[in-house]
């Protein structure tokens, strides 16, 4: 893992790779192959015995993908890390890691689509059930609704699409009190905007898809972890199972994971169950584009940041507009936690109440020219969407009011274009709206 001593913007561009072990190749190369050369008999039994380390296939390790994973480690000041073909097989991979075989995962309505429906109706199938807490602002609720069976608590850090912030210390306090762990989604916030393990986090998942990757081109996930939960004690058995494939090379001995890997047990169990046996491993060359964008992080968050408060300030001045979703907006219910968690700004993602009718809705959204209509956040160019009829369209009507979206609500991913041209190109939409809605 790389020289702790060093600031993230250093980081960003050099952890996790040496290039005097790639042939002095200055960018990291992309090991386009599936599989290694094990060299001898010898080497292979010692490779396939985790007595020596290297790689043997790529479903469960390649050199390209490994420094995305410890330049990741790096930034988030991890023990471990893992990377997976997308965000939903980090989310999948993470919450049947802690809860296979039967659980419950306890979590807020304010979730991407795609992971509360995941949890609502698929999971249960897989005998991994969800519990949603009814007020997610009260981290007391959280408390109350932990039951025996409870295996975690899964938090966005910066909440999807509405840029809602929880009282993160607290809900660890209350996970950790009851010997659970506190999984964090960072996607919306980055390592450049949130320190997850600083406040509480003991697993971090990520869509490298969005900001991270930054150019929309790629997708990818991530697991890491601290290394200081404690797995002992009874309720994660899977991580004290003594297994074959973890046996002692000399002596025979079954070992668990706990034993072989002390230091990332979580993450080395996604990697030797969950990739190697699913399967949703990241490709080399996708791995490749995720570090280009890694090395431009902070770059891209602080502008978009910035880009963002003057949207924000644009917008809630707006007639057309009833409300402003970000902790930006005067008078945002989450500013003061905001600004405890988030000192360079709560993203660049946010929504905002469009005041008109369905028609003019429709029309606004049509007009746009500059912002792209998609479902990608995190992209250098801006996107707008209606999320209750796209990115959260899986939630019925009471599940969207659960998670506080309103039918009038737009998200907005601010990219990197000028803040003068977008704020042309919404003007001159909602110009058009109402202009057509007389006609
Ligand atoms: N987590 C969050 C917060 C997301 O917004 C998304 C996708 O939008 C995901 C996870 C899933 O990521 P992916 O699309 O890379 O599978």
């Amino acid at each position: 893992m790389a020289d702790k001593t060093l600031a993230f913007d250093t980081l960003k561009v050099r952890a996790g790779y040496d290039s005097a072990e790639h042939n002095h190749a200055v960018a990291v190369p992309i090991y386009q192959t599936a599989s290694y050369d094990l060299g001898s008999v010898e080497r292979g039994e010692k490779l396939f015995g985790m007595t020596e380390p290297g790689f043997l296939y790529t479903r469960i390790g390649n050199p390209t993908v490994a420094v995305l994973e410890q330049r990741l480690a790096a930034l988030d000041k991890a023990s471990g890390a893992v990377a997976v073909a997308s965000g939903m097989a980090a989310v999948t991979y993470a919450l049947l890691n802690l809860a296979e075989g039967g659980g419950r995962i306890l979590t807020t309505p304010r979730l991407y689509g795609g992971t509360f429906d995941a949890l609502n109706h698929l999971y249960p199938k897989f005998g991994v059930h969800v519990d949603f807490v009814e007020d997610s602002d009260d981290p007391e609720a959280y408390r109350r609704a932990i039951t025996p069976d409870t295996k975690a608590i899964l938090i966005e850090s910066i909440s999807n699409p509405n840029s809602t912030v929880l009282d993160i210390e607290s809900i660890a306090r209350a996970a950790h009190d009851n010997g659970i762990p506190l999984v964090i989604d960072n996607t919306f916030a980055t390592p450049y905007l949130f320190d997850s393990f600083a406040h509480g986090a003991d697993i971090v998942i990520y869509s490298a898809t969005k900001a991270i990757g930054g150019h929309g081109t790629t997708l990818g996930g991530l697991i890491l972890e601290n290394g200081k939960f404690d797995w002992a004690g009874g309720k994660f058995p899977h991580f004290e199972e003594p297994a074959y494939l973890l046996r002692d090379q000399e002596t025979g001995r079954e070992r668990s994971i706990l034993e072989v890997f002390p230091e990332s047990p979580f993450t080395a169990r996604v990697r030797l169950n969950y990739l190697a046996y699913f399967g949703a491993s990241l490709s080399p060359f996708d791995a490749f584009l995720l570090i280009q964008g890694i090395e431009t992080l902070s770059e891209r968050v602080a502008k978009q940041v910035a880009t963002t408060r003057t949207i924000v300030d644009y917008l809630q001045k707006h007639e057309r507009v009833s409300w402003v979703s970000h902790p930006f907006a005067e008078g945002n219910a989450y500013r003061e936690l905001a600004d405890k968690y988030f000192p360079k700004g709560a993203g660049a993602i946010f929504t905002f109440g469009f005041q008109g009718s369905e028609d003019q809705l429709k029309a606004f959204l049509d007009s746009v020219k500059l912002f792209s209509y998609h479902a990608n956040v995190g992209d250098a160019r801006s996107l707008i969407i209606n999320s209750p009829k796209t990115t959260h369209s899986e939630l019925n009507p009471q599940e969207q009011a659960l998670a506080g979206i309103a039918p009038e609500t737009i998200r907005l991913s601010i990219g990197l274009e000028d803040a003068g041209d977008l704020i042309a190109d919404l003007e001159q939409a909602f110009a058009k709206a109402f202009v057509a809605s007389l006609v």
